[in-house]
C-alpha cells in the first residue's frame, strides 16, 4: 500500500515521541511491504515562532492531502500568556475543525504488567478495556463567549445540533459492534438542555442497534463509576467538555499518560493520531519521554485510516513484548526493570517488528 502521512511533531516532547512513532511505521512498511511517504510540518508554538500563527495554511493543506496525520503535542511556558491572541492549542483546535474530525477515540486498555503503575487497586482494575468516544468539534469549547464591559461577568455557550450528536453516537455504536456490544451515553440531562437533546437522540439511535446493550449515565455518576467499576465499561460516548474531563480520569486507570493513544476521526478514513499527553516541558529534550503513547497512536493510524489491522496488531504486540522483556521509560520504572530512554524504546519496538 502507498500512503501519505503528515507528521506534525509540535512542541516539547511532541518532537521526541513523534520521531519514534515514525520509526515504528517505517519498520512496519519494511516488514509488510508498504510505502509510506512522510512529510513534516510545523504546528503550535513552533509555528508561532516561525510564522506568527499556530496553524499555517501550508500545514493544513498538507494534512488535507494526506491519508493520515501523526501529531505530537503543542504548548509550553514560552507561549503560555493567556492574554496573547495566538496560542499553540489553537493549532490543534484548528486542525480538528479544518479536517472535520468530530469523534475522538481514546482506548484505555490495562496492560497487566503495568497494574502497579496505577493508583487504583489491582482487583478493581482487572479486565479494564474501554474506549471513550468524545465529541470533538461542538459544545462549549466552540460556542460564543465573552465578558461584560465592566469585566465582572463572563459567559460561555454550549450548543449542539441533532446532526452533531447523531454522527458521533453512530461512531460509538459501530465501534461497540466490533467490541463487546455495550454503549454508555453520558450527559447531564437533569440540568442541561443540550444534554436532554443528547439523551433523546441517543435513545432513538439505540433503538436502531438492538444488538448493542445501552445505558444512559449522568456525568457525575460516570466519573464515580469509572474508578469504582472500570471493567464494566465497553464504549462510553459523550460531548466535548465531559469527554475532555472523563478521558483524563480514565487515563489514570492505565497508570501513565505516556501509554495512551488517541484517534480523531471524521467522515471518510482520514484521521489525526496523537498521544493523549501534552508537551511535558519539564522533561522536553532530555531523551526520557515515554514514546509508547505515540507509538500506539501509530497503531491506531494503521487500523483506522489505512485499514491495516494485522500491522496495527503487530505494533501493539511489539509494545507488549518490549514491556514483557522488562523495558520501561523512567515514568514507569520500578525496581528490577530495565530503564531506557525515548529513542532506545523506539528502537526496541521497531526492532521487534
Ligand atoms: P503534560 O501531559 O504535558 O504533562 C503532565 C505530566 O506528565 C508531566 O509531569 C510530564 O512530564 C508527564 N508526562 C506527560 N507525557 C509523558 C510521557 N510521554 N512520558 C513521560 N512523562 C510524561 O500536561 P501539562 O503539564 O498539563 O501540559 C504541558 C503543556 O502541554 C501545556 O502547554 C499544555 O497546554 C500542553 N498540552 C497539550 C496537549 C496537546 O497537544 N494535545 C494536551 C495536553 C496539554
Amino acid at each position: 500500500m502507498h500512503a501519505k502521512i503528515a507528521v506534525l511533531p509540535g512542541d516539547g516532547i511532541g518532537e521526541d515521541v513523534t520521531g519514534e512513532a515514525k520509526k515504528v511505521l517505517e519498520a512496519v512498511a519494511e516488514r509488510f511491504g508498504h510505502q509510506f511517504m512522510f512529510t513534516s510540518a510545523l504546528v503550535g508554538g513552533a509555528a508561532i515562532d516561525a510564522f506568527g500563527v499556530p496553524l499555517p495554511e501550508d500545514t493544513l493543506a498538507l494534512c488535507r492531502k494526506s491519508d493520515a496525520v501523526l501529531f505530537g503535542a503543542v504548548g509550553g511556558p514560552k507561549w503560555d500568556d493567556p492574554t496573547k491572541p495566538v496560542r499553540p492549542e489553537q493549532g490543534l483546535l484548528g486542525l480538528r475543525k479544518g479536517l472535520g474530525l468530530y469523534a475522538n477515540l481514546r482506548p484505555v486498555r490495562l496492560n497487566p504488567l503495568l497494574v502497579d503503575a496505577s493508583t487504583i487497586k489491582p482487583e478493581v482494575l482487572a479486565g479494564t478495556d474501554l474506549v471513550v468516544v468524545r465529541e470533538l468539534t461542538g459544545g462549549i469549547y466552540f460556542g460564543a463567549r465573552g465578558r461584560t464591559d465592566d469585566g465582572k461577568s463572563a459567559y460561555d455557550t454550549m450548543t449542539y445540533t441533532t446532526h452533531e450528536i447523531e454522527r458521533v453516537l453512530r461512531v460509538a455504536f459501530e465501534l461497540a459492534r466490533k467490541r463487546r456490544r455495550h454503549v454508555t451515553s453520558v450527559d447531564k440531562a437533569n440540568v442541561l438542555e443540550c444534554s436532554r437533546l443528547w439523551r433523546e437522540t441517543a435513545s432513538q439511535m439505540a433503538a436502531q442497534y438492538p444488538d448493542v446493550q445501552f445505558e444512559h449515565l449522568l456525568v457525575d455518576s460516570c466519573a464515580m463509576h469509572l474508578i469504582r467499576r472500570p471493567a464494566s465499561f465497553d464504549v462510553i460516548v459523550t460531548e466535548n467538555m465531559f469527554g475532555d474531563i472523563l478521558t483524563d480520569e480514565a487515563s489514570m486507570l492505565a497508570g501513565s499518560m505516556g501509554m495512551l493513544p488517541s484517534a480523531s476521526l471524521g467522515e471518510g478514513t482520514r484521521g489525526l493520531y496523537e498521544p493523549i499527553h501534552g508537551s511535558a516541558p519539564d522533561i522536553a529534550g532530555k531523551g526520557i519521554a515515554n514514546p509508547l503513547a505515540a507509538i500506539l497512536s501509530s497503531a491506531l493510524l494503521l487500523r483506522y485510516s489505512l485499514n491495516l489491522e494485522t500491522e496495527a496488531a503487530a505494533v501493539e504486540a511489539a509494545v507488549d513484548q518490549a514491556l514483557a522483556e522488562g523495558y520501561r521509560t523512567s515514568d514507569l520504572a520500578s525496581p528490577g526493570m530495565r530503564v531506557c530512554g525515548t529513542s532506545e524504546m523506539g528502537n526496541l519496538v521497531a526492532g521487534i517488528i
